[in-house]
Order: C-alpha cells, then structure tokens, then sequence
C-alpha cells in the first residue's frame, strides 16, 4: 500500500511498518479484533485515512516516547498513550516551533499549513502496565528510560517481535539535555535484550533487525566503548558536547559528555 506521503510494508503477519515521507517509520499491529499503531509520525498528511487502507478495526495510539518526528501525528487522533515521564516535554516538542519546523519542509497549501499549526494535541493518557490486548496479538509497553525519561518499547510475544522506538537506530541519540546518562541508556537497553524476541523493528530503518544483532550492540555498551568515543558534531546541534563511537559496527552511538 502507498500514497505520496505514506507506504507500508507487511514485515510479519499482520505488522505493517509504515514509512512517512518526511523520514520515520510507525508501526501498525493489526490482530483479530483490534489494531494498535506505534507512533504517529509528523503527522503533516492524513495518517487516519492511510490508515484505513490497511485495517478497518478500531485502534489505539501509543507513542514510544515524545519527540515531534514520533508524536505530532498524534492529532489526528483524540487519545493517545504516552509515558507520564515525557508530559513534561509535549509544549517543546509538540508546539508551535516545531509545527512551524514540519510545515517548512512538508510544502503544504496555505489552508492546510493552518489546520496543521492550529490542531489541538488529544487527550494523554499513561502508558498501561499491562499488555494491549488485539485479539490472537498482544503488545507489552516496556518502560525503556534513556533517549527520553519516558521512552517506552512495546514486545508482541506471539511475533517474537521487539519495537524498539529511538531505544535503537542505525545512529542512536542519547544526548538531548532530556536523555540520560549513556550508562542508564546502556542498563536499559540489556534489560531490553533479555525479553522473549527473535526480531525488532526501529523507526529510523526498513530493516527487520535479528536479535544477534542487537546482542552484539548490548555486548558493545561497555565502559571500554564509552571511553573509546570521539568528539562528534550533529548538524544543528553543534552547541552540544557529544561523543560517539560503533558498539558494533555500523551502528553508531551518540551521547553527551558524562
Ligand atoms: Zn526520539
């Protein structure tokens, strides 16, 4: 399935990863009675009617955690789920700076550009405890504090698959003054690796990412690694005194200076 903006991929059964064109990927879990989309995306084009060309059952939204690229599709809908340690961050994220940011880049009609700037975010609710239930699927939040204090993962067991929000990318950022120090990030992510998985998905790939992979990732999440690390600049964020260096190679890792 594709629009202009949007297209999806089915990576296993039922589990779409769905590739906005501004540069993310969402994911959508369609079980039996009930869907469940992870992440919203930018949310400049109509999500909710590409959406509906992949499922017709009633759906929740759950964001991994606060930031513009995961979350500003978000109102589009009434009611998301976010992590209470991320509510803190909705105006920096979800205002009007980084709306105006999007609709620069998205080249919307002027009408358009309104609706988009003037939309009110939808109810938050927090993140549940126990698992979504969507009928032959479930999708178990798991509380991931590292890129954001209130990142969460999801594991839909019956899949053996891992969503792994910004907890991993092909380069993982932990260095915005919200995220934790590398060695909370780096504890975080080995509890992660000790879930029932076989596969992942990341927002920033198309890729289905093996569970060897990530262990051998975990494996390089160590003091010798962290000391290891160079001075790196991200464009746009050269006021930040970040570092970076390969846990395994080529997949960067970026943080701030303990
Ligand atoms: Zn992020």
């Amino acid at each position: 399935m594709s629009s202009a903006q949007y297209s999806a991929k089915e990576m296993l059964p039922g589990v779409f990863h769905i590739f906005d064109s501004l540069g993310v990927h969402l994911t959508l879990l369609v079980g039996e009675k009930r869907a469940l989309l992870f992440d919203a995306g930018y949310g400049a084009h109509d999500l909710p009617a590409f959406i509906r060309t992949l499922t017709s059952l009633p759906y929740e939204v759950v964001l991994s955690h606060v930031h513009h690229d995961h979350a500003l599709g978000a109102i589009h809908f009434e009611r998301v789920y976010l992590h209470r340690n991320d509510w803190d961050l909705l105006p920096t994220y979800t205002g009007a700076f980084q709306r105006q940011r999007v609709v620069e880049r998205a080249g919307l009609t002027a009408a358009h550009n309104e609706a988009y700037l003037n939309a009110p975010f939808p109810a938050v609710e927090d993140m549940p405890e126990t698992a979504f239930d969507l009928g032959g699927m479930t999708a178990q939040p798991l509380f991931a504090p590292g890129h954001t204090p209130g990142s969460v993962a999801l594991l839909v067991k019956e899949r053996g698959l891992l969503l792994l929000g910004d907890c991993w990318n092909p380069q993982t950022w932990v260095f915005f003054p919200e995220a934790l120090p590398v060695r909370q990030y780096a504890k975080t992510f080995h509890s992660l690796m000790s879930k029932p998985f076989t596969h992942a998905l990341a927002p920033h790939t198309d890729t289905l990412l093996t569970r060897d992979f990530l262990l051998k990732y975990d494996k390089g999440l160590n003091e010798k690694g962290f000391a290891s690390a160079k001075p790196f600049i991200i464009a746009g964020q050269e006021h930040l005194p970040t570092l970076a260096y390969e846990p395994t190679p080529g997949s960067l890792l970026v943080f701030r200076q303990p």
